[in-house]
């Protein structure tokens, strides 16, 4: 039997080497449901369970240790050799945990900064126009119908001479929010530059493109910003578009419609006749 004091130590750090593994799991289970990266979600994955087996593989240890120690047989401490085989486990897979999670965050603020808007949090241009391609080749693949929509802000000039860079800013935020809420999860919303936005409507033809347009210019013109007491509003000009060959071919004839839109005096909505395949 080994001395008392010894038994003490081993238990203690049978024990700290559980929950050691115990915590460490559980933080690598966390993190593996908060991890977005498909290598950062594996290796945690593989970390917990690599926790887990040095916590079996400790108790495992113990257990012999006991049974041996039972018989009196003088032996290796084996108490030792798992607790500092879980320790160095642990402490492998803690490092490598940090790293996936770090790097998976890391990832996902490119991911972010690569695809929105600073301003105003939805797409930009590059990522409406990719998503757009997408939308178009599926919509042409299967024949179902689809909207692009030029929106542009009327007379925003104005508002940034009136009032100063920073309400004009206020403004472009404001109308982003109450467009957003006229539209579904399929649509697709990106900011094009400066005033200018576009909207593409999976499943969207001739009519429920009028009626959405309407209902976005009309939320737009109700839609007030309180500055400093005073409320301010903006209305908008929709251009807009069914059917075409290609998300550049859609969005120019969507620009078009657009320009007739401010020609004809603004605040309204100009459809272009359906052209090309009707995607
Ligand atoms: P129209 O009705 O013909 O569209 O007139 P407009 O004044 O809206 O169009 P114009 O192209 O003359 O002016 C657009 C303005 O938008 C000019 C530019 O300074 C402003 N602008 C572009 N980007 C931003 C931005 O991020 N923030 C602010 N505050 N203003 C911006
Ligand atoms: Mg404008
Ligand atoms: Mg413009």
């Amino acid at each position: 039997m080994p001395p008392a004091g010894l038994e003490y130590l081993y238990a203690s750090l049978i024990v700290a080497v559980a929950l050691a593994a115990f915590v460490v799991s559980v933080r690598l289970m966390v993190c593996t449901a908060r991890c977005r990266a498909r290598n950062g979600r594996l290796l945690m994955m593989l970390g917990g369970i690599a926790t887990l087996l040095a916590l079996g593989l400790a108790n495992l240890f113990d257990a012999f240790d006991n049974v041996v120690w039972h018989r009196e047989v003088p032996i290796i401490p084996s108490a030792w050799l798992s607790g500092i085989a879980g320790a160095v486990i642990v402490l492998w897979f803690e490092v490598f945990g940090r790293y996936a999670v770090e790097r998976a965050e890391f990832e996902r603020q490119l991911e972010i900064l690569a695809t929105t808007d600073p301003l105003t949090g939805i797409l930009n241009r590059r990522a409406c126009l990719e998503r757009g391609k997408a939308l178009t080749e599926s919509a042409k693949r299967y024949g179902h119908p689809m909207t692009v929509m030029m929106l542009d802000i009327d007379h925003f000039k104005r508002i940034n001479d009136r009032h100063g860079h920073d309400t004009g800013d206020e403004v472009l935020r404001l109308f982003v929010a109450v467009v957003a809420k006229c539209l579904r999860q399929v649509d697709v919303f990106g900011r094009m530059g400066g005033e200018e936005f576009a909207v593409l409507m999976p499943e969207t033809a001739q009519k429920g493109a009028q009626i959405a347009a309407e209902r976005i210019r009309q939320a737009v013109e109700k839609g007030k910003l309180n500055q400093g007491g005073q409320e301010l509003s903006v209305t908008v000009s929709v251009g807009a578009v069914v059917g075409t060959h290609s998300v550049d071919d859609a969005l120019k004839l969507a620009d078009e419609a657009l320009y007739r839109a401010k020609r004809e005096g603004r605040n309204r909505v100009v459809m272009t006749e359906a052209q090309g395949e009707n995607i």
